[in-house]
């Protein structure tokens, strides 16, 4: 499938539309960005890395039922997905309390919930994604109740699926972040599932507070090792 016009370039993607108009292609950039745009740098090979892992990713899930957006990768960077709309709220799973969720509440980095916790955050760059709850979601449009259902019915059942997924890895799946759209009036998976979204620590490593971190937080935190955290998770996927 060939690259028409550019819809629109994001932080780490950009968007081209293809000669199906149900179809557009995502390019993975190895440009990073943290705190809502004020950190910014690059992360070489990061391009590249989430592009295949994220289809991986979504691969995996549609074998256990969950709708995504993934047709089909072309290469390394590109791949063909379908052209959904956006719904705009990030979703959130937790496991273990880190980042925003420790500030917001007080509770230390690495403690463990006895149950998951989900949250929606208004995606919206100008009043730096807010968090809201589903009565304001609903209030503003954003999405419909039987909407709101089913994507954290998906959401738990990717975090189930992936939790899974990354402790035979020796990774532990702290947090992540969900985008979902629609399609043909489905809710599908959309987005991206890589170390930019997600949360990995070394496995077993989050009840000590010398955490290793396998993600972005390498990157915001100035932690060093950004790109060998991101191959090191690729390598632990694919043995690449
Ligand atoms: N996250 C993301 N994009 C965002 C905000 C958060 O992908 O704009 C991911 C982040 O990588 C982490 C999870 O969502 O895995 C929870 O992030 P948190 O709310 O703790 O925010 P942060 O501490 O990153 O500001």
């Amino acid at each position: 499938m060939q690259k028409k016009e550019q819809l629109y370039e994001g932080k780490a993607k950009k968007v081209f539309a293809t000669e199906n108009p149900d179809y557009v292609i995502v390019s993975y950039k190895d440009d990073a960005t943290a705190f809502n745009g004020l950190k910014k740098g690059t992360i070489t090979g990061k391009g590249v890395i989430n592009n295949k892992m994220s289809n991986l990713m979504m691969a995996m899930l549609e074998k256990k039922g969950i709708p995504t957006h993934l047709v089909e990768q072309i290469d390394d960077r590109n791949t063909v997905v379908k052209k959904v709309s956006i719904v705009p709220l990030e979703v959130i799973i937790r496991n273990v309390a880190a980042g925003s969720f420790s500030k917001r509440y007080g509770v230390p980095e690495g403690t463990a919930f006895a149950s998951p916790t989900i949250e929606f955050s208004y995606k919206n760059d100008d009043l730096g994604d807010p968090l809201i709850n589903d009565y304001h979601a609903l209030a503003l449009n954003l999405a419909s109740e039987q909407e709101i259902e089913t994507i954290k019915k998906m959401a738990f059942a990717v975090n189930d699926a992936m939790k899974e997924f990354f402790r035979r890895l020796n990774i532990d799946l702290i947090d992540f972040k969900l985008e979902f759209g629609r399609f043909k009036g489905q809710i599908v998976l959309a987005d991206e599932i890589s170390p930019d979204t997600c949360r990995f620590w070394e496995a077993g490593s989050w009840d000590t507070e010398k955490h290793v971190s396998l993600d972005k937080d390498r990157f915001r935190r100035d932690l060093g090792g950004v790109e060998d955290a991101y191959q090191e998770v690729f390598k632990r996927l694919t043995g690449e």
